[in-house]
């Protein structure tokens, strides 16, 4: 039996991020990710400039700036038949504006990052069932018919929110006409401006675009699932994908000019429920980081942020906390939990906002008339959703 200090259930961006961050302060660390890699994901795939410092102490910066899409300094609102865009904030006047990466790639680049900073990756294998006795994390995981069991004094969940299971950190099934699912298409020869990531509000949903890098173009959005069985059926689409696409397109102008003449480059993937909210840090002595902990609507594009960030202040609490005593692990979950609420609970409770009035047609009318006289609202709400508040992993 392998005994860690820690366990890391995930290895997406939050579980990247604080197995690189723990390696590199010299735990053994072990992170469990059930899928081979690369792997896609539904994502709108932007990742802030307050990310920079973050992604150079984990050594990739200069590789995420190599391999992404251009830079985006401006932010557009596209409802309806209007089209409004501004400057968007950053921590630092001149840059370095933020980029979007395909997941497959990132995520491929972070947990790179991690293994080579010390951290023992178990991939492809699933952790499974999860116990725990006398200070010590007993893990189950399973690949290709092979059941193992792996030990450890910390354990990080790390698995994101979208999926269910049986471990005691993932969330219950939900099946509500409310839930929100999210969508992912990808295209070709668009006519997106390079520099611009506009926010798209439609009836029932919102949606954002950004250049990925070698000339395509993302198109990310959540629909609420009453919403979309009713398009579906009105359409006679033969996929959902294609009746969210089509559902976009007879609504808002602005997308409809942007994609006329463009090649969908990639079978569109779907995902979801996803799981708003802000949830626990720290419970029954098992750590949280990335959409477990919390999770903003992907309306602020902030999630992979949230997660490479978390990771990195959980570390810091974790390594700062000295021993991994029952007593001192509690200290640092509170120290977490403090450093994780001053850091995201703003931008969480923006994003609620701006969702509610993306998807309704009052809220749509309200943000069109307000931003009609003041365009630089729309600066201001890309400050409110975290985009300028500046993050240093230590
Ligand atoms: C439509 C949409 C658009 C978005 N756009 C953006 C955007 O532009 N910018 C942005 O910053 N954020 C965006 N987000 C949010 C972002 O995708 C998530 O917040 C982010 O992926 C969370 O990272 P994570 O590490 O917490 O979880 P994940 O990325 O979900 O990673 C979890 C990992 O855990 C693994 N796993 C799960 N269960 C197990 C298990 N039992 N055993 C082992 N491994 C397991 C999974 O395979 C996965 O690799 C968007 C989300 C949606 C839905």
């Amino acid at each position: 039996v392998n005994i860690y200090d820690a366990i890391i259930v995930g290895g997406g961006p939050s579980g990247a991020s604080t197995a690189f961050f723990l390696s590199r302060a010299g735990w053994n660390v072990a992170v469990v990710e059930k899928h081979e890699f690369p792997r896609g994901k539904v994502c709108g795939e932007f990742i802030s400039a307050t990310n920079r410092p973050l992604l150079e102490a984990m050594q990739v910066g200069g590789q995420w700036e190599r391999d992404s899409g251009p830079p985006v300094n401006r932010v557009a609102l596209f409802a309806r038949e209007y089209a409004f865009s501004a400057a968007i904030s950053t921590p630092c006047e001149s840059g370095p504006w933020g980029r979007a990466m395909s997941r497959a790639s990132l995520d491929c680049l972070l947990l790179h990052a991690a293994e080579t900073a010390g951290a023992h990756l178990w991939q492809p294998w699933r952790v499974v069932r999860h116990a725990s006795e006398e200070g010590l994390h007993r893990c189950t995981i399973q690949a290709g018919g092979i059941t193992e069991e792996i030990r450890g004094r910390v354990l990080i969940a790390a698995h994101g929110s979208w999926e269910v299971g049986n471990l005691s950190t993932q969330l219950k099934p939900s099946k509500l006409p409310s839930d929100l699912l999210g969508f992912k298409m990808f295209f070709h020869r668009t006519r997106l401006d390079e520099d611009l990531m506009p926010l798209i509000a439609f009836p029932g949903g919102y949606g954002g675009m950004a250049h990925t890098g070698k000339g395509k173009v993302g198109l990310s959005c959540c629909i609420r699932r009453d919403v979309l069985e009713n398009r579906r059926k009105f359409y006679g689409a033969p996929t959902a994908a294609a009746a969210v696409l089509r559902h976009i397109l007879t609504t808002t102008t602005a997308v409809a000019d942007t994609l006329s003449g463009s090649i969908e480059a990639e079978r569109a993937r779907a995902a979801g429920p996803i799981r708003p909210g802000i949830r626990d840090c720290y419970r029954d002595g098992i750590f949280r980081v990335g959409n477990v902990a919390g999770e903003a609507h992907p309306v602020i594009a902030e999630g992979i942020t949230m997660a490479l960030q978390s990771g990195a202040l959980l570390a810091r609490s974790l390594v700062a906390g000295g021993d991994q005593s029952a007593t001192s692990l509690d200290r640092c979950g509170k120290t977490y939990s403090r450093s994780w609420s001053s850091q995201f609970s703003v931008r969480i409770r923006s994003a609620n906002l701006f969702a509610k009035m993306a998807m309704t047609e009052m809220g749509t009318s309200t943000m069109i008339r307000s931003i009609q006289r003041f365009p630089s609202l729309l600066t201001v709400g890309s400050a409110l959703s975290g985009k300028a508040k500046p993050f240093s992993p230590g």
